[in-house]
Formats: structure tokens, C-alpha cells, sequence
């Protein structure tokens, strides 16, 4: 690849190439795209942008259509749409690919292969770990499964995001808008969100009590969200969007609720593990108390959250809490 001038504090065309090229495991063993497709009108909902816009950085888009004529800049048909192309950042193009049955797992974006998982910073601005995309909690079978990723798929996912974050700090900034946003949202909702730490753990974020606490048993504490709470709501939903859910696929879908449900009926953990926190103010939620070093160093100055441009990121098109929230990930159809 042609050596390119990279603007400074962002990931060159060559950085993208590596960060692509050793982020390429799938999330789980199995194509989820096959579960939330027939809630979307036979398409992985993380793959049109009906539901979402990927937001690809310069320096990602020149890597990826020098390699293959799969992505296309992304042409709104709406209001919404219009929208994510104006509010796009100048380092920025929002694209879109020929659909899901011509995906090329190599050629994926950044979007494509974190979805939907986010990085998640907290209130120090640590890379602490990984959140996910709530706004899709609706949609995404993952998202009411997160116990199924992989350590591997973790571990490159935690790899990409280093380099990424490191050098990029308007990506930084927008994921740390992002996880601050989140904390808020469940805030106010009295909720508790699922992350999991780069030591692998799965943990509850309780920005309404003030703390993070380990997870005992993720298969069986992480919650499903309807329509994946029960093989009912499912054929229901299915059935909304004009579709049959076979049997077969139904099976398939709720084996692994059916094994969480199983575990529910085990005895109790004793005791849980509080993650050593730290108050900031009475009103805001305190944090993990793990560190990143390579993120604090590279941001010293724990700068205080700022709109930024949005980038490298599946925008949700719907508008909605996360409406320009960066998401790096995207589709599980092809794995
Ligand atoms: S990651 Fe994408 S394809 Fe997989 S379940 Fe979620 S929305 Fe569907
Ligand atoms: S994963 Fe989905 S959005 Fe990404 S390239 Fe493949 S089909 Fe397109």
C-alpha cells in the first residue's frame, strides 16, 4: 500500500490495514445474523442502513476501496439519513456495502466487526473494557447474549481499540461521550448495563448505586430482551414483520436461553465481588477502578467531554439515545 500523509492524531491507511487485518475473528461460533434477520425483513439488522449508517474514517474507506468496489458512500433516502451525512465529521465518510448476501468477511469495516460491542471508558477516561450498543438491545440477538463472544474475539477487539484510541482522540472522545451517555441513560432508569473487562470478566455497572460489581454467572444473570425472552414473543415478532419463524430456527435461537434458564434455578452465589470504586460527586455514578495505562498516558489531561466528530462508527439512524453514537462493529451474517 502507497504511503499516505495521515493527519495527525489520526490512524493512518496503513494503521487501518494492520488493525483490520488482525481484528477478524467473529464474535461466536455461529451466524447470529440468522436470528435478528427475520425481525428485519430477512436482513441482519446491524447490515442495513435502514437501521444503521457505518461512519468509516478517510484513512478505513481508502483502505477498504482500494481493496474491493463492496462499499459505497452512503446516499440518504430521509430526513435521518440527511442528517448522518451532514453531521458526519470532515475526517469521515458515511458508507454502506452491496448488502448481506455480497459481504466479504476481509473487507468488513471497523463498524462491522465490533458491532455490537462498544469500548467502554469510564469517568477517569479508561479503557476499561466492553460496553455495547443499547439502542439495539431490541434488535440484536447478541446484545441479549453477550456472554457468547469470545475470548479471542475480545482480545481483538481490545487490540484494534488500543491502536485506535491511542492515536485517535476524536474516536476516544466520541467513545467516551458514548460510555458517559450510557451511564446516564441507566442512571435514570435505575438499571444496571453489562460490560466486561480486558481481564475478561463480566461485570454490572450500577451508575444508579455507584460502583461496578463482577459478575458471578453471565449465562445466567445477563438478562434477554424482548423479543428474545421467550420463543412466544419471538414468533410473535417475526410474525409482525410479515415472517415464520420455523421451529428449527426457533431452537436455535433459545438454546442458549433455555441453558440460562436452567441455571436460574441454582442455588445462589454467596457473595459477590465489588469492584473497588471511587465517588466523583454525590449525583454522578462512580466508576471501575481499573486503570489503562496506555489510554491514561496517551490522555493525560482526562480532558471533560466535548461533542465530537463522529467517526468510524455505525450511526443509528433511527434517532434516538444513541443517535451519533460511534459504534465500531457490525455484521455476524457472514460468520
Ligand atoms: S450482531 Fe448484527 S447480525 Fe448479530 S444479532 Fe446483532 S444485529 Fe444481528
Ligand atoms: S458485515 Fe454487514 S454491513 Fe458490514 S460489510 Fe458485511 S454485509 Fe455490509
Amino acid at each position: 500500500m502507497a504511503k499516505t500523509k495521515t493527519p495527525a492524531g489520526r490512524l493512518s491507511a496503513e494503521g487501518y490495514d494492520r488493525l483490520l487485518g488482525d481484528f477478524a475473528s467473529p464474535i461466536a461460533a455461529f451466524d447470529c445474523g440468522r436470528f435478528c434477520a427475520p425481525l428485519n425483513k430477512g436482513e441482519p439488522v446491524c447490515c442495513t442502513t435502514e437501521n444503521a449508517v457505518p461512519v468509516l474514517d478517510k484513512a478505513e474507506w481508502q483502505v477498504l476501496v482500494g481493496r474491493t468496489d463492496l462499499w459505497r458512500k452512503f446516499k440518504p433516502h430521509d430526513a435521518a439519513g440527511r442528517a448522518i451525512v451532514k453531521e458526519a465529521s470532515p475526517h469521515c465518510v458515511a458508507a454502506e456495502c452491496k448488502g448481506a448476501a455480497f459481504c466479504e468477511r476481509d473487507n468488513r469495516s471497523l463498524s462491522c466487526r465490533a458491532f455490537p460491542f462498544a469500548p467502554y471508558i469510564n469517568s477517569d477516561g479508561d479503557f476499561v473494557g466492553a460496553s455495547y450498543y443499547w439502542g439495539f438491545a431490541d434488535r440484536c440477538w447478541v446484545i441479549s447474549h453477550l456472554y457468547v463472544a469470545t475470548p479471542e474475539y475480545l482480545r481483538e477487539f481490545f487490540l484494534a481499540y488500543d491502536r485506535l484510541l491511542l492515536t485517535d482522540r476524536d474516536e476516544w472522545q466520541a467513545h467516551r461521550d458514548n460510555s458517559s451517555a450510557m451511564r446516564r441513560v441507566f442512571s435514570r432508569r435505575d438499571e444496571k448495563f453489562a460490560w466486561i473487562g480486558r481481564d475478561l470478566i463480566w461485570r454490572w455497572e450500577q451508575p444508579h448505586q455507584g460502583g461496578a460489581i463482577a459478575m458471578q454467572d453471565p449465562e445466567r444473570e445477563i438478562r434477554a430482551f424482548a423479543p428474545y425472552t421467550s420463543p412466544q414473543a419471538y414468533r410473535a415478532a417475526v410474525a409482525a414483520e410479515g415472517g415464520v419463524a420455523s421451529d428449527g430456527l426457533v431452537g436455535e435461537v433459545f438454546s442458549l436461553v433455555s441453558s440460562k434458564a436452567k441455571a436460574k434455578t441454582k442455588p445462589k452465589a454467596k457473595s459477590k465481588t465489588k469492584t473497588k470504586t471511587k465517588s466523583r460527586t454525590k449525583t454522578k455514578p462512580k466508576q471501575a477502578a481499573t486503570k489503562t495505562a496506555r489510554i491514561k498516558a496517551a490522555h493525560p489531561n482526562k480532558p471533560r467531554v466535548k461533542k465530537a466528530p463522529v467517526q468510524n462508527s455505525f450511526t443509528k439512524k433511527s434517532s434516538g439515545k444513541q443517535a451519533r453514537a460511534k459504534i465500531s462493529t457490525a455484521t455476524r451474517h457472514a460468520q
